[in-house]
């Protein structure tokens, strides 16, 4: 089935089963889990889908080896559960990644104590992970990480977990609702709720686009909005106590060639203690994150001078071979942790020590919140919501007669159906160049058949009837100009950033990101769309926005 934003937003209207507030990994996989069950679905988003954290996360699919520090060890099961699970539904998409894990002479944690953690690591995942950890000498550490500093250096555990796509995971969780009939209408804000008497029964949507408003009635509404939870609750019943205390998470980008590393190493960092990550990406490495209290729009969230600061003393301290300046800086990301609230008000807790775990909330108005969790258990916690919404619908006698059981576990991801059991993404990316008649580079293949998984023969179809599309985006780089149609048909994308942030990765990647494709991309869009002039400018114009929000922090500099 399409996937077109316009008629999407047409298609809104009238009753559901399940409105679902947010187009995050979440909102996304409740919408996937209450399709699937039978139910009547509608999705609206703000923005984007994956706008919000869901495309700003660390990118990780684990069990989160720090959590077993604070004993959270239900936390770490359910993740290493589910990391089962998305690596049997979404293999195109969640890959295998080597953790390194240096121990110094200084290490606050003995080496003995770290290596019993990955034997608990790995006993809680049943010792399905990816592959088995060992430890390395600092001899073997010098060839397996050759930039990173041995001087004092104990060991260093390798371990495995997963690295994914999280804007493009959401995407494939909402194609996958679409698939089944929900209805997935993107840059549509609920302004309003509904109500009959004290209940929540509905919402007034508006196109942020047009301006336009439609009102939606529902048995069942579901706040999915992440680090806006609070904001939407307010909008149904006044609160007396934030649910969240959202915390701000900064990466940056840079070269590889700057920072070549073939695992994601674990650092801690030297002036205060927390854990960062330098992580592999293809041509480029990024580092993160930071953990600081944030108390503004979660709209606005960007990152400082400090932060960039931050990361960038880390690397040096751990890398000091390949020193990294303010001007190696590609592209940042910010985005806000939707922490739950530590439960007494008042308790002095540091920001990395509050929990990951999530709630599910039914207000006195019936609204349904989740709040809190993780990416990598997304899947497993909308299951849990969906079945909240079942019960009221059960209550109220609106429930439909025929309703499937949840088997969002089972399900391929649309880019996983025919994927190799052998996961050979390689292959995959030979059977699409040649579908293409070889018109695609190999490099372009590549990327596609990582990108899209199996979908990537009907890209590699449309390249095949006109060879034009193999055209670079950006010359010199392999994303393709077949990207931008295949986003605006198939996936939803409905503004500029959309193709440049979330469809593709150039705002990340690109050496100017994408600003200099930024026209070629509008006029695509503007052909497929049918956009006037004005709506074409506006559209350049909020991804230059966009790109000057995530640079803002340069500012302080000039
Ligand atoms: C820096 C950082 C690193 C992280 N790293 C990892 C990691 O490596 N692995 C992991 O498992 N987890 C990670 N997480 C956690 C994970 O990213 C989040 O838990 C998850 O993305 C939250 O998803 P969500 O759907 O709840 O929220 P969001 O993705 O923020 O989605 C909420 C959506 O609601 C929309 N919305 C808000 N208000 C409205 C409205 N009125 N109408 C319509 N739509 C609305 C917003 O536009 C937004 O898109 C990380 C988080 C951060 C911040």
């Amino acid at each position: 089935m399409s996937a077109v934003r316009q008629e999407m937003w047409e298609r809104l209207g009238g009753t559901v089963d399940v409105l679902v507030v947010g187009g995050g990994i979440n909102g996304a996989g409740i919408a996937r889990d209450a399709a699937r069950r039978g139910l009547r679905v509608a999705l609206v988003e703000m923005n984007d889908l994956a706008w919000g954290t869901s495309s700003r996360s660390s990118k990780l699919v684990h069990g989160g080896l720090c959590y077993l520090e604070q004993l959270e060890l239900s936390l770490v099961f359910e993740a290493v559960s589910e990391r089962r699970v998305l690596l049997d539904i979404a293999p195109h998409l969640v890959n295998p990644l080597g953790f390194l894990f240096p121990v110094f002479k200084s290490s606050r944690r003995p080496l003995g104590l770290i290596n019993a953690g990955m034997w608990l690591y790995e006993g809680l995942s049943l010792f399905r992970s990816p592959k088995r950890h060992r430890t390395l000498t600092p001899g073997e550490v010098s060839k397996e990480e050759p930039s990173l500093k041995v001087a004092n250096l104990k060991g260093a555990p390798l371990y495995y977990d997963c690295s994914t796509d999280d804007a493009r995971l959401t995407l494939e969780s909402a194609l996958d609702a679409v698939n089944v009939g929900a209805v997935v209408a993107t840059w549509a804000k609920v302004v309003e709720f509904v109500r009959e008497g004290a209940r929540v029964k509905g919402a007034v949507v508006e196109d942020t686009l047009s301006g336009t408003r439609k009102t939606i009635l529902a048995h069942a509404v579901i706040n999915a909005t992440g680090p806006w939870t609070d904001r939407t609750i307010a909008l149904s019943a006044p609160m007396d106590q934030a649910l969240l205390r959202p915390t701000k998470g900064v990466h940056v980008v840079v070269d590889s060639q700057k920072l070549p590393v073939n695992n994601a190493v674990v650092c801690f960092h030297p002036d205060d203690g927390r854990v960062l990550f330098a992580i592999p990406w293809g041509d480029r490495t990024y580092l993160g994150t930071t953990d600081t209290d944030y108390e503004g729009d979660p709209s606005d969230v960007a990152a400082t001078l400090e932060d960039v600061d931050y990361l960038l003393n880390a690397s040096n301290h751990y890398f000091p071979s390949r020193p990294l300046t303010r001007d190696d800086v590609i592209a940042t990301w910010a985005g806000l942790r939707p922490l739950m609230q530590p439960a007494r008000k008042g308790q002095n807790i540091g920001e990395s020590a509050v929990s990951r775990e999530h709630q599910i909330i039914v207000g006195q108005d019936g609204l349904i919140t989740i709040a809190g969790g993780k990416l990598t258990t997304y899947r497993r916690m909308s299951a849990e919501v969906v079945d909240t919404a079942v019960q009221m619908l059960r209550l109220s006698n609106a429930l439909p007669r025929s309703l499937s059981s949840s088997r969002t576990d089972q399900e391929p991801l649309p880019g996983a159906n025919g994927w190799p059991d052998d996961d050979n993404h390689a292959r995959v990316a030979q059977q699409v160049r040649a579908t293409s008649d070889n018109t695609l580079s190999e490099a372009s293949a590549r990327l596609l058949a990582d990108t899209y998984g199996m979908r990537a023969l009907q890209i590699a179809r449309l390249v095949r009837q006109d060879p034009s599309l193999a055209g670079p985006i950006v010359p010199g780089r392999p994303e393709i100009l077949a990207q931008i149609n295949w986003a605006v048909t198939e996936e939803l994308a409905a503004t500029v950033a959309d193709v440049m942030t979330r469809r593709t990765q150039l705002f990340y990647r690109d050496l100017d990101q994408g600003l200099g494709a930024a026209e070629i991309v509008a006029d695509r869009m503007a052909s497929l769309i049918g956009w006037t002039d004005e709506q074409r400018l506006a559209s350049l114009q909020a991804y230059r926005a966009d790109v000057a929000l995530a640079r803002r922090w340069r500012e302080k500099l000039a």
